[in-house]
């Protein structure tokens, strides 16, 4: 790879984007306005605002290893305050994807170091979830299973969230479980039931 590159389609880019609109920049500098916040996977073949057909400026993201949502990790849960809080965005996605290594490393023993404690919260999803796993013979059916269920409990882990709690009620934000398929670049909805899960949760981490 020559980085050499990146300087020279940066400069074509930006003739593109004016030749489609000459106002493109000083628009973008004016400040950001997105509705969306996307937590995706850190995988370089997942492009967040790419797959969706989005630029600069419609989306807040944020990527990790197998898109955890870990209440104690401060960079996460900062950037879903400032999205929910400041920017006010009403989307929140989470989106997985199939052949997702941060997963498959959780379904494995080996001691990764310090991905341990990192991939220990995928392990807890398996833990939940280990009936219905353990039932799917087929490993890369079981695989694909854990990536869905996984993008699942993320999505519970925002909605125990107080700004996402708070966001819903006072103007009815919403959280998304998407998955990406790499093998074929379609994006799958695996139509989370926000609200019920959002009402059986309640009882017990009901914050605002
Ligand atoms: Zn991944």
């Amino acid at each position: 790879m020559n980085l050499e590159n990146v300087f020279k389609n940066n400069e074509k880019w930006i003739k593109a984007k004016l030749s489609e609109d000459g106002e493109f920049f000083d628009e973008l500098g004016k400040g950001q306005n997105p509705e969306l916040l996307y937590i995706g996977c850190s995988d370089s073949r997942v492009t967040a605002e790419e797959l969706m057909g989005m630029g600069p400026g419609e989306v807040f993201v944020h990527r990790n290893i197998a898109n955890m949502v870990i209440s104690i990790d401060l960079n996460v849960m900062s950037v879903v305050n400032y999205a929910v809080n400041h920017l006010k965005v009403n989307h929140v996605v989470v989106c997985g994807h199939y052949a997702c290594g941060g997963v498959k490393a959780a379904m494995q023993s080996a001691d990764l170091g310090i991905l341990n404690p990192w991939l220990r919260n995928i392990r807890d999803v398996y833990r939940i979830h280990r009936d219905e796993l353990n039932d799917i013979d087929d490993e890369d059916k079981k695989y694909d299973r854990l990536v869905e269920l996984n993008v699942q409990e993320q999505c519970v882990n925002l909605i125990k969230t107080a700004a996402v709690q708070k966001a819903y009620r006072d103007r009815g934000l919403k959280v998304y479980g998407w998955v990406f398929d790499v093998h074929t670049g379609k994006l799958i909805d695996l139509n989370i039931d926000f609200e019920g899960i959002l009402k059986e949760i309640m009882e017990i981490y009901h914050l605002d």
